[in-house]
């Protein structure tokens, strides 16, 4: 554990995360400052409870002199990791760490990290609760929601904690080291800010890199990335497959899921696939994935099926929304990238309406034109990115730019017939005409239930 008494240290962003790890540094003596780059006013929420804590805060930029006088520097996982301020402070030799690694310094008990480009929220959850419904205690955090700093205090040496961990999390790790690591997938996302495919992937690695051969790491055995995570690890690998049989982990056989606890060892049945409740194949892998790591966590197969057959979608992961017209809505916002489009289209065999578009990250989306071809009738565009997705899709399916996302949804009501599906699963981030996902997921619910309750 490392010792914060009477130590200098600068908060870097003023996030949920952010304002946790000050707090928490006061608390443990530490002589605080926390600066972020917004305004004065647009922090005016925040700011008094920090001063009356006693933490110095610095808003609109970040002064170089703040840097320099600190012992250690704490970075949200929203600050990039190059600002010319760190870049500089990296070559003072200050050590700058994130919120995950301080939290993991102070956790108590042992640690199963998720990460992975989709699914990890899902898996998260899911995986939170089939410890939990196995009795032991067990706290889910991380990127999901609850900073890991604020599941310290609760943690003891007997707990459990289950954590989504972010590409950009773990940047800024040293010392973590979970004791179940999941890689769910790896697939292009997030090139605005890692620039290249190689540097996104060697961060997931990162999630391995303390791990010892007492621990396990869990990866997906479809796909080159994940494949590749295997050579770069001490820790035990397990696997999991919806396509074929693998050495040891979970895996379908048949009809059912399977967990094979060593190679060569008979499989042991856990669930049958129907008991499933979550749509498309994706979730299937999301499944084989808990299934792998609460079977290493020691929970029985009885009690992973029940709790994941009493498992719901997760809030705009491929959500249903209503049946109107006999046309079926899906809120799928939690799609930000081409890949996880793609997952959506595959859960529908066809006469899908899709809403794409919002801020672009630099995506490819002619990526989509061979789903898109088979399965979707009409293509409504939104937001910024909604000119290059046009001309990414020019010639593949009718486009219909409707700019913004009630014109789509109207439209979409408008063309589709029954047995058809509206799906918002845009492939873009939202920031360019919603405050987040979730407010773009919960404006797409409201125009929809204001459907269901007006005339169409
Ligand atoms: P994350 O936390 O990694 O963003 P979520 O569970 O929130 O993952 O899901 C994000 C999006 O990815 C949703 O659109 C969801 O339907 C889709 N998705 C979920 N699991 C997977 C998976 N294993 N592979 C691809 N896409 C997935």
């Amino acid at each position: 554990m490392m010792e914060l008494k009477n130590k200098r240290v600068l908060v870097v962003g003023l996030g949920k995360s952010g304002k946790s790890a000050a707090l928490f540094l006061h608390e443990r003596g530490a002589k605080v400052t926390v600066s972020d780059s917004r305004s004065a006013e647009a922090l005016a929420g925040e700011i008094p409870a920090l001063l009356d804590a006693g933490i110095m805060v610095e808003t609109g930029g970040h002064g170089l002199l703040t840097f320099r006088r600190q012992d250690l520097i704490v970075v949200s996982p929203g600050v990039p990791y190059d600002t010319p301020e760190l870049k500089q402070v990296r070559a003072f030799g200050l050590p700058i760490i994130g919120e995950l690694e301080l939290a993991s310094r102070f956790l108590q008990g042992q640690v199963v990290a998720i990460t992975g480009s989709n699914g990890k929220t899902t898996t998260t959850s899911l995986l939170g609760k089939i410890f939990a419904d196995a009795g032991g205690p067990t706290l889910v955090g991380g990127n999901i929601g609850t900073p890991v700093i604020d599941l310290i205090a609760q943690s003891t040496p007997l707990t459990t904690s289950v954590i989504e961990v972010s590409s950009f999390q773990l940047e800024t790790v040293v010392e973590f080291r979970p004791h179940i690591a999941v890689v769910l997938n790896i697939t292009p996302d997030h090139l605005d800010r890692h620039r290249t495919f190689e540097n996104y992937a060697a961060m997931k690695a990162r999630i391995t890199a303390q791990q010892t051969p007492e621990d396990f790491f869990v990866l997906n055995a479809e796909g080159k990335p994940t494949q590749m995570l295997a050579a770069h690890t001490k820790a035990q690998v397990f696997w999991f497959s919806g396509r074929r049989q693998i050495k040891q982990g979970a895996f379908v056989h048949g009809e059912s899921i399977v967990f094979l606890p060593r190679e060569g060892a008979k499989p042991e049945p856990v669930m049958p696939l129907a008991d499933i409740p979550l749509k498309g194949a994706h979730n299937v892998e999301n499944v084989l994935a808990a299934v792998c790591a609460a079977k290493l966590g020691g929970v029985s197969a009885e009690s992973i099926r029940s709790s994941v057959a009493k498992f719901k979608a997760v809030e705009h992961r491929l959500e249903f929304v209503a049946k109107i017209r006999d046309i079926l809505f899906f809120n799928d916002s939690k799609a930000t990238n081409v890949d996880a489009t793609k997952k959506a289209l595959e859960a529908f065999p066809g006469g899908v309406h899709l809403i794409l578009g919002g801020k672009d990250k630099n995506s490819d989306y002619t990526e989509l034109a061979d789903l898109i071809r088979a399965r979707v009738k009409v293509v409504y565009t939104i937001g910024s990115a909604a000119e290059k997705i046009e001309r990414h899709l020019a010639g593949v399916v009718k486009i219909v730019s409707a700019g913004m996302l009630d014109v789509a949804v109207r439209q979409a009501t408008q063309l589709a017939v029954a047995g058809d599906v509206v799906l918002l699963a845009p492939a873009c981030a939202s920031f360019d005409q919603f405050t987040s996902y979730e407010h773009r997921g919960r404006v797409f619910k409201g125009l929809v239930k204001g459907l269901a309750s007006g005339p169409i």
